[in-house]
């Protein structure tokens, strides 16, 4: 029974019928960030093939993916270099590990090329297998600088309700979610969490500048607080991207930044989605002009093309960890394959000039037709910068008014996204986009299109399911 099961889905195409695949996925897997039962009902949707920035599932329909994934496939899908490079190292090298005084040429190659890249004297990388796993590294990483430069007490790090920061025991604890921490025994010791710069949703009647200051001094009454002979680390995206593509005021990063160096507390920007031209620049710590002692990177290091993420440090802190023995790796620190894949993505950004022809040619186009849906009824505001945008859905824009259900409203958004041709994300009542890199102008008006015709047939139906109820 059980080998004859497995020889079946050996051969999985897409030629078995959608049914049969739902079957064996609600069977078998367990999925994350899903409500199991609920998707038996409605049956997974189940992705065959892509190319560019378009997805086909095994029915043949086709969806503009205005996510790149999970943020992540800033090369656009399809590009054969990727798999070549794949291939190539893994007849070379499939696996050799970092430890014990070891390394391999696409690490070596790799950290180089990032010590370039990166903004500053973020010159030293600190290999991981995901944005989850470098922030659980970056935990131990700043308490372990910390106690090496005789300050063992430094260890509070400083996180934001509604921050990402990946799914880890360590990385969950320092994201804000509370229906995560809700689950498992989450947050860890030693982790606080302040506000988050979000004007549109919770500025009240105080003006957008004087609400960034606001809520950075948050940070400082906390150092202030704890005593900064406590405080090690603060952590945050510099734009956060899950907790709903929350663009800070322009006074909250030269305050935040002002305070961590006034108390002496390191900065790690989270820039696992911010990274690799999703801002409009190699990195959000440029575009928003901060200065980070550690920045997280993950998702567009391989464009999603194979599992990476790393730590980068700058180099005060490598000279402190390099003066001990970090008792910490992981067995696929620096996997070589997946070094291969992120040098081959990062040779190709680079060469055919991608982010930068997105930043400067296609950022201030896509900007035009994504702020246009701002003049939406349902829609309360339309923000974007570079290649990563959101909108508001209201049932009262005029007061900046949420939707009381405005899960149901989001699903029902995504759901109408989806049956016309688009993959955009709900969060907390703003429908996100985040599209692959390499976008082009016809394409994204066909995305300003479907989203404001989803628009339209969301707000119909949420009329007629008398589901317009508002809270302020
Ligand atoms: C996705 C994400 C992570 C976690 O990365 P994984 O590769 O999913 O573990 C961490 N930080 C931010 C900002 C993210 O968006």
């Amino acid at each position: 029974m059980k080998s004859g099961r497995i020889a079946v889905l050996a051969h999985i195409t897409n030629h078995m019928p959608t049914s049969e695949l739902q079957a064996l996925d609600a069977a078998h897997h367990l999925h994350p960030f899903t409500n199991g039962n609920e998707l038996k009902n409605t049956g997974v949707r189940v992705i065959t093939r892509a190319d560019g920035v378009m997805l086909t599932d095994s029915d043949g329909n086709t969806y503009l993916d205005a996510m790149a994934g999970l943020w992540c496939v800033n090369l656009g899908y399809g590009r054969s270099e990727l798999a070549d490079a794949a291939a190539r190292q893994m007849r070379e090298l499939p696996y050799s590990n970092t430890f014990f005084q070891t390394s391999h040429v696409p690490a070596i190659s790799l950290a180089n090329r990032l010590a370039e890249l990166a903004p500053h004297d973020l010159n030293n990388v600190f290999y991981a297998g995901s944005g989850s796993e470098a922030n659980d590294t970056n935990i131990r990483l700043v308490r372990t600088y910390w106690a090496e430069a005789g300050k063992p007490e430094k260890k509070i790090i400083i996180s934001r309700h509604n921050a990402y920061h990946g799914s880890a025991m360590g990385s969950g604890s320092l994201g804000g979610m509370s229906y995560m921490h809700a689950q498992g025994g989450l947050p860890i010791d030693n982790i606080h969490h302040i506000d988050q710069p979000y004007w549109y949703g919770e500025g009240g009647d105080v003006g957008p500048d004087e609400f960034g200051l606001e809520r950075a001094r948050q940070l400082e009454r906390k150092i202030l607080e704890f005593g900064q002979d406590r405080v090690a680390a603060f952590i945050a995206e510099p734009i956060q991207g899950a907790g709903g593509v929350i663009i800070p005021p322009k006074t909250y990063w030269p305050e935040i930044q002002r305070i961590c160096n006034q108390y002496n507390v390191l900065l790690i920007a989270d820039e696992v989605i911010t990274g690799f031209g999703r801002t409009g620049r190699w990195f959000g710590s440029e575009t928003l002009d901060i200065k980070p002692d550690v920045m997280t990177i993950a998702k567009g290091l391989t464009s999603g093309y194979a599992p990476l993420g790393a730590s980068l440090v700058n180099d005060r802190i490598a000279e402190v960890l390099n003066g001990c023995e970090f008792a910490h790796g992981y067995t696929y620190c620096g996997h070589p394959v997946c070094c291969a894949v992120a040098l081959e993505n990062l040779r190709i950004l680079d060469e055919e000039k991608i982010i930068e022809r997105a930043g400067r040619i296609m950022a201030p186009y896509l900007k035009e037709k994504w702020e246009s849906l701002a003049e939406h009824p349902l829609v309360g505001e339309a923000t974007i910068i570079g290649h990563m945008g959101s909108i508001a859905l209201s049932p009262d824009k005029q007061n900046r008014a949420r939707f009381a259900n405005d899960e149901e409203a989001g699903t029902i958004c995504r759901r109408k996204c989806y049956e016309n041709g688009l993959i955009m994300r709900p969060v907390h009542g703003r429908m996100v986009i985040s599209p692959p890199l390499i976008i082009t102008e016809d394409e994204i008006d066909q995305l300003a299109e479907r989203a404001w015709k989803a628009l339209d047939q969301t707000r119909s139906q949420i009329l007629d399911e008398g589901l317009m109820k508002s809270v302020h």
